[in-house]
């Protein structure tokens, strides 16, 4: 890998970790405002309430791991380790880290798990 492909997968990381810590600001705001419509509404509508709050918790606890897998990557870009499968220790093909920068696993090692 050249140092032009890990500036640019860094990039793509860096992008998309901002566009992931985004989402989670944005659910945080929503359930505070969900909490204000509970002290008005009846018992149907706040069982709605719960429902989709704990949909967005499952989100939120996804989001949470990607960006864990972000940060990951992003130390292996550092380290130099980058872009190599953790399980083969094999090349990760481009076109998967461009579909996937934080992937840690080439395609056929990921599909074994
Ligand atoms: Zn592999």
């Amino acid at each position: 890998m050249t140092e032009e492909d890990l500036t640019k997968f860094r990039q793509l990381l860096i992008e998309q970790r901002d566009e992931y810590l985004e989402t989670l600001r944005g659910s945080t705001e929503s359930a505070k405002g969900m909490e204000l419509d509970q002290q008005r509404v009846g018992r149907l509508s706040r069982m709605d309430a719960i429902q989709h709050q704990s949909i967005s918790q499952a989100a939120n606890r996804r989001i949470k791991k990607e960006l864990q897998q972000i940060d990951a990557a992003l130390d292996r870009i550092i380290d130099g380790s980058y872009g190599d499968c953790l399980a083969c220790q094999l090349p990760i093909p481009h076109l998967r880290l461009e579909a996937i920068p934080h992937t840690p696993h080439c395609l056929s090692c990921a599909s074994n798990m």
